[in-house]
């Protein structure tokens, strides 16, 4: 086992986390050594979370020395990734065996579990969170106990420990299940109205496999609308968007930036997992110029919702980068921000000024609260344990599973008390 001392950081740089050194354990042995003489441990997974959901006065543990496992069953159409794998190594292992992930979101370079901790997800009508590929779960707990999970087993243990936050334990691997290898083209259109956007909401979401509309809010209108497409046989075309301009060149989503790390646009077929994610693989950065918050509500609010956030855009725009909306399907994950209801999830990627971000937040909060938005817990909110326990109808289902899997609050954190509002006794 070797660690590193260096403080630690997330990627965005705006979380200094309270340990002192990141542990690198090379084997589960070596972890459950980590556990039984350390206090309290969080896992690491890739640090791309903008919220303190990693962090811990105790002992970080990164799982990036265990072996990157990816193991393809063909015959079954799933795969059992270790628990330190990011989804770009991974998309790219099952597309040389013929097979592909649902989906993906926008950014590859993100660890399996710690995205599927969150509830991460991309976009679709149909597409469920990528939480919803998981089919089982090993789930180190903190007695050193190494836990498998099944989604047709387990039923409710099941479906309360897939989104787990990192508050069970260390998840060693997962399997995920995966479907037959497809390629995508992706469009790209620009200048939609907001009135449009509100009134063709649903014909705009149902025109491709994944979509995300883009603003800045510096006014009533989407500055682009991005259309991922399956396609099958060669005869494919744009999607039919009336109201909208197809893009004459590549973009990127925040208005004026290069578009040279996103992924090919202007109809380029291409494999899935080259074009589901807004970002290109072989670009990696390393940290981010940027902080990001997410609030997700039942698709049936999408208009009124948006109008109100548009009402805002004068609050907003100044702290803004760029706005996304996309849609997520339900899901049964007691933690998951798509949990009981289509979703339409309304992403800010806000500038790097925490100072001027977090007024803005709080203002957003206020204006969205008619529609009891969910926060993705990876990135930055404000609501209090009082919200999150009626937004998140399961939450204290979630508490006693997580007082039975760690009884001594070994991954519990500051984060974890905030919204579960307990004292200070985890
Ligand atoms: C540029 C960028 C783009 C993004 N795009 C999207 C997007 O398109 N859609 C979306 O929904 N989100 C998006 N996010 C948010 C991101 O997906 C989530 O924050 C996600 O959790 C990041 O995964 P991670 O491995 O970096 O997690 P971390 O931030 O490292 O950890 C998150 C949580 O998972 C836990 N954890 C990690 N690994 C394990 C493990 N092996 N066992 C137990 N617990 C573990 C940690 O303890 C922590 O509680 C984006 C973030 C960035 C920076």
């Amino acid at each position: 086992m070797h660690n590193s001392a260096r403080r630690p950081t997330n990627w965005a740089g705006n979380v200094v986390f309270s340990a002192t050194r990141t542990h690198h354990p090379e084997s589960l042995d070596a972890i459950r050594a980590l556990l039984a003489h350390s206090g309290r441990v969080r896992v690491l997974g890739s640090g791309h979370s903008f919220s303190d959901i990693a962090d811990t006065d105790g002992a970080l543990l990164s799982l990036d020395a265990l072996p990157a496992s990816i193991d393809v069953d063909s015959a079954a159409a799933t795969v059992r990734v270790g628990g330190g794998v990011r989804y770009a190594e991974l998309a790219a292992a099952v597309h040389a065996e013929g097979l592909a992930l649902p989906n993906m979101a926008s950014l590859p370079h993100i660890s399996v579990a710690g995205s599927v901790a969150t509830g991460t997800h991309g976009s679709g009508d149909t597409n469920g969170s990528l939480a919803t590929s998981v089919r089982g779960l090993e789930l180190l707990t903190a007695d050193g106990e190494l836990h498998t999970l099944d989604r047709e087993r387990d039923g409710d243990r099941f479906a309360g420990s897939v989104v787990s936050l990192g508050a069970l334990g260390v998840v060693t691997a997962l399997t995920l299940d995966l479907v037959p290898a497809f390629e995508v083209r992706q469009d790209v259109f620009t200048g939609l109205p907001l009135d449009t956007v509100v009134e063709q909401f649903d014909a705009l979401t149902s025109a491709a496999y994944s979509v995300s509309l883009f603003t800045d809010w510096r006014a009533p209108r989407f500055t682009q609308a991005w259309f991922k497409q399956r396609v099958s046989g060669d005869e494919h075309r744009a999607p039919h968007i009336p109201w909208a301009t197809p893009a004459a060149q590549p973009m990127h989503p925040v208005v004026g930036m290069p578009p040279v790390h996103c992924t090919a646009q202007g109809g380029a077929v291409g494999p899935s997992h080259e074009r589901m994610p807004h970002f290109r693989a072989e670009f990696t950065p390393s940290n981010g110029d940027e902080l990001q918050s997410e609030y997700l509500l039942d698709r049936r609010h999408a208009a009124d919702a948006l109008r109100a956030v548009a009402a805002l855009g004068a609050v907003l725009a100044p702290a803004l980068q760029v706005c996304e909306v996309r849609t997520v399907a339900a899901d049964g994950l007691w933690l998951s921000p798509a949990y009981g209801r289509d979703t339409v999830a309304l992403h800010f990627t806000w500038t790097s000024d925490a100072g001027a971000v977090l007024p803005v937040i709080t203002r957003l909060e206020a204006a969205l609260e008619p529609w009891a938005p969910r926060p993705h817990w990876g990135k930055l909110f404000t609501l209090g344990a009082p919200a999150l326990h009626e937004r998140f109808a399961r939450l204290d289902d979630f508490a006693r599973l997580r007082t039975e899997y760690d009884p001594q609050r070994i991954f519990g954190n500051a984060f974890l008390r905030r919204i579960l509002g307990e004292g200070h006794t985890g």
